[in-house]
């Protein structure tokens, strides 16, 4: 079906744990049309398999598309995932369990469709559209809830056989550090999440030390976004500077572990922490990098922000969709 010379189009999706987004690309990634929704994960794993496909149905109407005329769908989706069958597994923030994602798709819509891992998407489409652009290996984090991270090696998104690789948000770096939500102790992903950071500055407030903090979040962890963080800092919370140069800084040190091992040229930032306070997270990252990567590597990468915001996992979801019908590259 693939041949047929009316399918030229492409849905790209990113599913995530509170939001989902469609987006319709034409065969140069171009963006027709995009649209998102509640993902609503508590309905249950048929009612989000059918918001999944309403969603798309509506941004190929807007986009004047027909079911037809479409080549592929590519989803990024939290795991774990088997990626040869397109199932997510168990995905604790969506409480699914075997939802047979690609299987759903591919009768709904009578195209080919491929699923991985939502971070390895916002790589890969950082790396066909956006940030790393043109690498000849990038890796890549994002700091957010958890702290995800992906490597594109030579074209290839590095993967397992079936799983999703590149956790690099459980390079364990502190013996006997905090406990990570994987059940180990000082991972990155433990030190330096927004989690971690907005704990520590919700600490920080509470002792009297992030007083614009204070005033517009309080102590809540759940209110304590990026946004706010940046605020605090632009008004004078010193406490909350040193907070996120510190985790920061660690992200800098887990980077430098896949520097070492990957000898990356790109190494990409992205993600909503990194969008509020990209300077400040430059500046640390590449300090903590240089702290760790051995000597031969020093100036031998580009440390990058991601460019693509919203759109980075949808875009590469889309890419590795067209990939995986060209070189059968996903199944
Ligand atoms: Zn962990």
């Amino acid at each position: 079906m693939a041949d047929d010379t009316k399918r030229k189009y492409w849905v790209g999706f990113d599913l995530g744990g509170t939001k989902m987004m469609s987006i319709v690309f034409d065969n140069d990634l171009h963006i027709l049309a995009r649209d998102r929704k509640k993902t609503k994960g508590h309905e249950g794993v048929q009612a989000g398999m059918s918001r999944i496909c309403d969603l798309i149905r509506e941004t190929l109407q807007q986009a004047g598309i027909k079911s037809d005329e479409l080549q592929g769908i590519g989803v990024g989706s939290p795991g774990p995932l088997d990626l040869n069958r397109g199932v997510i597994l168990d995905t604790p923030n969506l409480g699914w369990k075997e939802a047979p994602l690609r299987k759903t798709l591919e009768n709904a819509f009578g195209c080919p469709a491929a699923v991985i891992n939502d971070v390895d998407a916002g790589v890969y489409g950082e790396y066909r559209a956006g940030g790393a652009k043109g690498a000849r290996c990038v890796v890549g984090i994002f700091p957010g809830t958890g702290i995800g991270g992906g490597c594109v090696y030579d074209g290839q998104l590095i993967r397992g056989k079936t799983l999703s690789a590149f956790e690099i948000g459980h390079i364990p770096l502190m013996p006997d550090g905090p406990l990570c939500g994987c059940g180990n102790r000082g991972c990155l992903e433990a030190i330096a999440s927004r989690l971690a950071i907005s704990a520590a500055a919700a600490a920080a407030a509470y002792r009297g030390d992030a007083p614009h903090l204070m005033e517009e979040a309080g102590t809540d962890l759940r209110e304590i976004r990026s946004g706010m963080l940046a605020r605090a800092i632009e008004e004078g919370d010193d406490a909350i500077k040193r907070i996120v140069a510190d985790a920061a800084r660690w992200i800098g040190r887990g980077l430098a572990c896949a520097v070492n091992l990957m000898a990356p040229d790109v190494v990409l930032l992205g993600g909503g922490l990194v969008e509020a306070m990209p300077k400040l997270f430059e500046k640390e990252v590449s300090r903590g990098l240089e702290d760790g990567v051995m000597a031969p590597f020093r100036g031998q990468y580009d440390l990058r922000l991601a460019k693509l915001g919203d759109d980075a996992g949808a875009t590469g979801a889309a890419a590795w969709a067209q990939d995986s019908c060209k070189g059968e590259k996903g199944k």
